[in-house]
């Protein structure tokens, strides 16, 4: 990289500083604790795809579940300003609409993996013929683990029933047409495929519609691991027909780590008339109606909140609480809105750095969520460390991907700024 290269990308910081200006969700950050350096200098935060900041709010209504936990102790079930009894269902509405689901298509329970088990144990049930599950080569480890004892645990072996969709040579993301002439290829050996909505890796974005349908089309089952997409991309499970999806709350959600996650089931699984799906059950999926009446024979209640298995754990569902109300209030849409400008600004900076950097996520808005997956010739893991010092916080994810995910509700255009300098200087 050039002397002049350099001096040309800083002459860009006005610009961010100007995009910043007339940022109409600028004040949103304000919501938020950033984490500073010794000289409290806010970091700029570019993992909320990893672990997502902290909401201001969050804070007094933990407390609130606290004091009303010592002021009332089993009365709060009931008595509690937000009963526990119930406490799921204020989650119903603000999720359905982050995800485009029917309410009762939605419940936050459980965590991610655990969540993508339950729905296999319903979604997942392989015949001696239509046995496999599709998933990406690079697929989150936990998915590829979830995916290969679930194939053990119905006594198939996972060298033969796990297809791993990989990049064509020299490419990094997977195209759907290559998706389709599999499913059209072998999807009568197929049972389930089950992609993440955006690549943890890649940060690849899925046509999730065209997708489903090609997996129906094919006979098999669609199931979307969302972790990387809920609260970073607008989604429409419900038109798009997936048959089942499971998200956490703790990346693009900020509900803090662990954070109760989300499921999604599609009503045709389960409004009146659809056949039963095998579910593994608890008291907590029982009809709330009926549940106390502690009756050995189990009711279902209406939707996906019959998948429930055990009361949830209110401190770790308060914060997805917290963060829904923000993600309702300023809407996905407008979001999205801002999320295409701050990566298209990113990127526009990387490409001016030139050679030894490049991106790995597709150069198609449309295919990609807020983060870009950067690769430095030689150096990705170096650099990591070195942005780290600098203040800015990415992370590495190995062989050699830096990622790097400015998010519309706390970061801004200047952070992008600090990142493409910086990176430039550590370059030179
Ligand atoms: C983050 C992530 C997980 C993490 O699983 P947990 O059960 O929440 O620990 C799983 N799958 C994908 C695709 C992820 O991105």
């Amino acid at each position: 990289m050039s002397g002049a290269a350099v001096g040309q990308l800083a002459q860009r910081e006005a610009e961010a500083m100007e995009l910043d200006a007339r940022d109409p969700l600028a004040d949103e950050r304000g919501n938020f604790l950033l984490p500073t350096d010794e000289a409290g200098t806010p970091l700029a935060y570019f993992t909320g795809n990893s672990l997502g900041l902290q909401p201001k709010s969050t804070r007094a209504m933990l407390e609130r579940e606290l004091d009303d936990w010592a002021a009332m102790g089993v009365e709060g079930h009931h008595d509690a300003e937000r009963p526990w009894v119930s406490y799921h269902e204020l989650a119903r509405e603000k999720l359905a609409r982050l995800v485009g689901a029917q309410p009762r298509e939605v419940v936050a329970m459980n965590s991610l993996t655990v969540n993508l088990h339950f729905l296999m144990v319903s979604f997942y049930r392989p015949t001696r013929d239509r046995y496999k599950i599709v998933i990406e080569d690079s697929a989150f480890p936990s998915d590829s683990y979830a995916v290969a004892s679930q194939a053990r645990f119905h006594g198939f072996d996972p060298k033969d029933a796990i297809v791993r969709l990989k990049p064509r040579n020299g490419e990094h993301t997977i195209r759907t047409e290559d998706v389709e002439e599999l499913l059209n290829r072998d999807g009568g050996s197929i049972a389930l495929m089950m992609l993440g909505g955006v690549n943890y890796l890649t940060g690849q974005l899925f046509d999730m519609e065209r997708l489903t349908q090609a997996g129906h089309a094919a006979g098999c089952v669609v199931g979307w691991d969302l972790a990387h997409a809920a609260g970073n991309v607008p989604l429409k499970l419900h038109d798009w027909n997936a048959d089942f999806a499971a998200w956490c709350h703790y990346k693009y959600m900020n509900s803090g780590p662990g954070a109760v996650a989300g499921a999604f089931v599609h009503e045709r699984h389960w409004r009146d008339g659809a056949a039963g799906l095998p579910r593994f059950e608890g008291w907590w999926g029982h009809d709330p109606d009926i549940r106390f009446k502690m009756e050995p024979q189990f009711v279902p209640a209406k939707g996906a909140d019959a998948w429930q298995v055990s009361n949830p754990p209110i401190f770790s569902l308060t914060p997805v609480l917290a963060s829904l109300s923000i993600f309702d209030r300023v809407g996905i849409d407008r979001l999205r809105e801002k999320s295409l400008a701050l990566t298209g600004f990113l990127e526009s900076l990387l490409d001016s750095i030139g050679e030894h950097v490049s991106v790995l996520t597709p150069r198609d808005p449309a295919q990609r969520g807020c983060q870009l997956s950067i690769v430095v010739e030689g150096a990705s893991r170096e650099t990591h460390t070195k942005l780290r010092e600098a203040g800015i916080v990415c992370d590495f994810r190995e062989p050699n991907v830096i990622r790097a995910a400015p998010v519309p509700l706390y970061n801004t255009f200047h952070d992008c700024w600090r990142l493409a300098s910086t990176l430039a200087t550590i370059i030179r």
